[in-house]
């Protein structure tokens, strides 16, 4: 029996949600927020910055400020929950739940066609389910844990 832990973190695709930038809870969501506070009102200081350091850099700090914006909003409770937020077209959410698998490696179509993903995550997707059924899906957690989501 796969526990809810697992479960909750590792969708049936066999990626990681919690390590997903789009994750409510995530690391990066937290960090980005973290840092947002830190900065405070670095943007003032980063046009002074600009002069007083006279690096150019120092013009980025907008770009820089909206993607923590980003990836600090509100967004997604993981695949377990509800219909993912970034591949919208995913195929396997709505197909495993048919299924009645926890994870597609215990599916007898596996793999298919419905997935709907492109082929960097069409082939991350087997190669992870093999993974899975390889090592069990324990192991593959624990493995895990120390990775980046974005390899
Ligand atoms: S369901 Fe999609 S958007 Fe949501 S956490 Fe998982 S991978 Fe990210
Ligand atoms: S048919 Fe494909 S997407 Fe659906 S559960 Fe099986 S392996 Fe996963």
């Amino acid at each position: 029996m796969i526990s809810e832990q697992i479960k909750a973190a590792l969708a049936p695709c066999g990626l990681d949600c919690e390590k997903c930038f789009a994750h409510v809870d995530g690391d990066i969501r937290r960090y980005s927020l973290k840092l947002l506070e830190k900065l405070g009102n670095f943007e003032v200081y980063a046009r002074r910055f600009e002069t007083l350091v006279g690096d150019p850099i120092f013009k980025r700090y907008p770009d820089f400020k909206a993607m923590l914006d980003y990836f600090a909003q509100e967004n997604c409770t993981g695949c377990r929950n509800e219909q993912c937020k970034l591949f919208k077209n995913c195929g396997v959410r709505p197909c495993q739940q048919e299924k009645g698998v926890d994870y597609c490696h215990q599916c007898d179509d596996f793999p298919c066609e419905k997935t709907n993903f492109d082929k960097h995550l069409y082939d991350r997707w087997v190669a992870m389910n093999e993974k899975i059924k390889k090592i069990g899906i324990e192991a593959f957690y624990e493995k895990s844990r120390g990775y980046t989501r974005y390899p």
